[in-house]
């Protein structure tokens, strides 16, 4: 059972004004839950890591366990399993004696025998009877799995994954983040996961963390974060988006929308909020489609993409790039609308 919590952290690398790793940054993450932070490369995902894990020491702010500050407990007693991108298996001990390994400086829980724990941690992980081999006659997707069940071993109160998947091929890596995402949830256990995919994000969390160059964007579900992006960067980095800059003019006669204009072409929005004069806003590719006869804009096709349920289409509307998602599109130029309540706007000015 246990909370994370983050409080004003900041990271500083270097001496005086160094590199700033992570600014500020707030982060609660519940009991059980399996929470994502994710952001472009450098955003600082790993740094914030190995601050809960107490490999680094924030500069400034607090890290707790349960309302317990952490900021003197040394790591290899804040009882937190890492898994690391390499898998960082010993090549000279067997599977058996890898996840072992991780019960050095702690028993097993509830009087098991190490080799009871290290066997159970094999059925968890789908590895049974594989405890002889040697790391090196693995798959990477089978490695990987022993530096979870290692992690696991001493049943940390809380998890962390640095980019685990991010060496193995796509498929592999679907079926290893279900198999993920089940284990988790069976064990109940606080997790910390961390990826630069958001895709990989979207699908496996309870909630997710966008970062940006040290800060934390926001904080939602996928569903909320998906549909109403609290900022630009998070509608552009999460899933393809449509972001477009407009002016507004007049609220419209029932009072619940308004008239903006991008470029000299005028479109019908709700959400606009009260005395503000430009607006960004952003339309999902899904939310573009033939048969909506409002908002409407011409699109010259440059690229498509068939990807079986549907196709991608890429190209422009006033040299703004624009991705569409059809059932089907052969044209050249095709015509497409949305519904002004499906326009989310990310800034108001
Ligand atoms: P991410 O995991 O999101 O790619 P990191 O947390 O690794 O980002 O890095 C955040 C920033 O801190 C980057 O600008 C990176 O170059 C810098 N950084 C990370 N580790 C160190 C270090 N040990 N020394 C100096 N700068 C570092
Ligand atoms: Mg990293």
């Amino acid at each position: 059972m246990t909370e994370l919590r983050l409080e004003g952290v900041s990271k500083r690398y270097g001496s005086g004004e160094g590199t700033a790793a992570l600014r500020d940054v707030d982060l609660t993450v519940r009991d059980g839950e399996l929470f994502t932070l994710v952001g472009p490369s450098g955003c600082g995902k790993t740094t914030t890591l190995r601050t809960i894990a107490g490999f680094e020491e924030p500069t400034a702010g607090t890290v707790s366990f349960d309302g317990e500050p952490m900021t003197a407990v040394p790591p290899e007693e804040r009882d937190v399993g890492v898994v690391f991108q390499s898998y960082g298996l010993f090549p000279h001990m067997t599977v058996a004696e890898n996840v072992g390994y991780g019960l050095r400086f702690r028993d097993p829980p509830n009087g098991t025998s190490v080799d009871e724990r290290i066997a159970e941690l094999l059925e968890l992980v789908d590895l049974e009877g594989m405890g002889d081999r040697d790391p090196d006659q693995l798959s990477g997707g089978q490695q990987q799995r022993v530096a979870l069940a290692r992690a696991l071993a001493p049943a940390p109160d809380l998890l962390l994954l640095d980019e685990p998947m991010s060496a193995l091929d796509a498929r592999l890596r679907e079926s290893l983040r279900r198999q993920l995402t089940r284990i988790q949830s069976t064990l109940g256990l606080t997790t910390v996961y961390v990826t630069h995919d958001q895709d990989e994000a979207l699908a496996i969390s309870d909630r997710l963390a966008v970062m940006n160059d040290g800060q934390i964007e926001q904080v939602a579900t996928p569903r909320e974060l998906y549909h109403e992006p609290a900022t630009r960067f998070v509608a552009e980095f999460v899933g393809d988006n449509n972001v477009f800059d407009g002016t507004v003019r007049t609220r419209v006669e029932d009072g619940a929308r308004y008239r903006v204009d991008v470029d000299g072409t005028t479109f019908e929005l709700a959400g606009v909020p009260a005395g503000v004069d430009r607006v960004s806003f952003c339309v999902r590719p899904a939310a573009l489609s033939r048969t909506v006869e409002r908002n409407e804009i011409s699109v010259a096709v440059e690229t498509s993409e068939f990807r079986g349920e549907s196709v991608h289409v890429y190209g422009r509307w006033q040299e703004r790039p624009i991705v569409l998602r059809l059932e089907d599109a052969s044209e050249d130029e095709l015509t497409v609308g949305f519904e002004p309540e499906d326009a989310h706007i990310v800034d108001a000015w």
